[in-house]
């Protein structure tokens, strides 16, 4: 089997299961008890705390452990609007967010009252915040846009939507889920290689942003983030939220005082020792990789191109993760051929989803203005740390076989050309 699907989920690393292997065969205990069980796991999260808290550059009180990467996003989108609804009910999301975060604010749209702006993107999938500033007013209070997008791997310009909601005094959440373990934590690397940055003056409530050189981590871009431990080879059912500190969140969950009231639940120790150690495992040596999985990506998009003259890569020409290659294949369907590769042992995905039998097209891909069908035909390849040479060899092979199966005259792929 050739996996090419990292970013759905990552096989578990060594040190990940290392770390987590204790919790689950011999120490067991709650980490609310106070007897020695008890302390033995409180010890365990409070060193998990402490080293990602090292790692992402913050205090280690400002992260909360919660169980998805779509946990951490319903609780910072919830939470935080619901804490500053007596301020003001006017939200801003771009319209690529995951649906974790979507649905959040098409909730606190449609049954609590609040107004929610979905900024429309470019052709690449990016938000201009020359935009995003001018639908800030008073009464905003706060705005999430992803670091990563899952389906293209395209990095939002985060610096200068920093800037432009501290300008004015509004939160920024950021569901980094994708973007942890692929770029490096410091704030230059979530955004790719710099881009201009307009004359818009820093002054608000949060920390100042600092300047490139100490540019610090890239939390200190945003007030909140969001994180899932399974897309950075560590556990499922692990995920984080940096909140900076002194900033009020409401609970989405009732019940005990965990994680500083702000999460109930007893806490699932093993995965948060695994969440820690895969942190450090994934960051280490990452830019690196993300050069050699650029340049594996590349290679698998020659050999897709020279096969099938009319596919287009979709979200090409902005800064993105090296790992992420979506393509359309216009004339053709996504559904089938993804099943077509996974028969010959390649694991891919499409952004669209089957509902009630029919193909629903990527909302990623229509907000950046791809036509429906060529929507409809998108893949993504996405590839990690044990992806290898061999492996993009065959896949390319594989992918030339299903298109010369499914499409077998290069004069049929002209007639698909995209308008
Ligand atoms: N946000 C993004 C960008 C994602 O890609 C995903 C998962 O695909 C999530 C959130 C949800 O994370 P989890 O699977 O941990 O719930």
């Amino acid at each position: 089997m050739i996996y090419l699907d990292y970013n759905a989920t990552t096989p578990l690393c060594d040190a990940a299961l290392g770390a987590m292997l204790p919790y689950l065969e011999r120490h067991f205990g709650n980490a609310s008890s106070i007897h020695a069980a008890g302390r033995e796991a409180r010890a365990a999260i409070d060193d998990a705390r402490d080293q990602l808290a090292a790692l992402l550059r913050v205090k280690p009180h400002e992260l909360i452990f919660t169980g998805s990467g779509t946990e951490s996003n319903n609780l910072a989108v919830l939470g935080l609007a619901r804490s500053q609804r007596t301020r003001g009910r006017h939200l801003v999301c771009s319209s690529v967010e995951h649906h974790a975060v979507l649905h959040a604010f098409e909730q606190l749209q449609r049954n609590e009252g609040f107004e929610v702006t979905y900024l429309a993107v470019d052709a690449n999938g990016c938000v201009d915040p020359d935009e995003l500033a001018s639908t800030l007013r008073d009464g905003t209070t706060l705005v999430s846009i992803m670091s990563a997008n899952n389906e293209t791997g395209v990095l939002q310009p985060m610096r200068r939507i920093a800037e432009v909601c501290r300008a004015r005094g509004v939160l920024l959440h950021s569901d980094m889920v994708q973007a942890f373990g692929k770029v490096g934590v410091s704030a230059s690397e979530v955004e790719g290689p710099r881009r201009t940055t307009p004359g818009v003056t820093p002054r608000g409530p949060s920390t100042p942003l600092r300047s490139a050189q100490d540019d610090g981590g890239f939390l200190s871009l945003v007030d909140a983030a969001s994180f899932s431990a399974h897309k950075f080879y560590g556990p499922k059912g692990a995920g984080l939220l940096y909140l900076r500190a002194g900033i009020p969140i409401e609970s989405i969950q009732y019940g005990g005082a965990h994680e500083n009231q702000r999460r109930p639940g007893t806490e699932n120790v093993a995965a948060i020792a695994g969440m820690s150690a895969a942190a450090k495992w994934a960051l280490a040596g990452i830019s690196a990789e993300q050069t050699r999985e650029g340049a594996l990506r590349d290679q698998l998009w020659r050999t897709i191109a020279a096969s099938f003259p009319a596919a287009q890569q979709n979200g090409a020409s902005a800064p993105r993760l090296g790992n992420t290659l979506n393509v359309s294949f216009p004339g053709l369907d996504s559904e089938t051929l993804l099943m077509a590769l996974d028969m010959e042992g390649v694991c891919v995905s499409s952004g669209s989803a089957c509902m009630v039998g029919s193909v629903v097209p990527s909302h990623v891909l229509l907000a950046m203005g791809v036509a429906r069908d060529a929507a409809r035909s998108a893949v993504r390849f996405s590839l990690g740390k044990q992806t290898t040479a061999a492996e993009i060899d065959a896949a390319g092979d594989a992918v030339a076989r299903v298109l010369q199966r499914l499409a077998p005259s290069p004069a049929t792929h002209q007639t698909y050309a995209v308008a």
